[in-house]
């Protein structure tokens, strides 16, 4: 993903959907769930910065078994607070 440079903020991310899918089978997991979680994991460091991890929710810093059964169950979240911050990022970004 790309993104044009914004400020001082992060302005690529990417994902391996070979690791994707290696993680996938090895947690016996759904692909889906991991390679959603971690295209919202790098859109929020896009939207809130490299230094946005939290101990909970879709920012942790690393998405295990606990993070992705939550995300099979559509639990896996920003924070109350990241997505304030998300909603804000965009608006200025856009221009609305
Ligand atoms: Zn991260």
């Amino acid at each position: 993903m790309l993104t044009p440079s914004w400020r001082d903020g992060e302005c690529y991310a990417g994902v391996s959907y070979s690791m994707v899918d290696a993680t996938a089978k090895s947690l016996e997991v759904d692909v889906s769930y991991i390679l959603g979680a971690a295209l919202a994991h790098e859109i929020g460091h896009l939207l809130l910065g490299a230094r946005s991890h939290v101990p909970r929710g879709v920012m942790c810093p690393r998405l295990g078994r606990q993070q992705l059964k939550m995300a099979s169950r559509g639990e896996l979240l920003f924070t109350p607070e990241q997505a304030a911050r998300i909603r804000a990022e965009v608006a200025q970004r856009t221009g609305r």
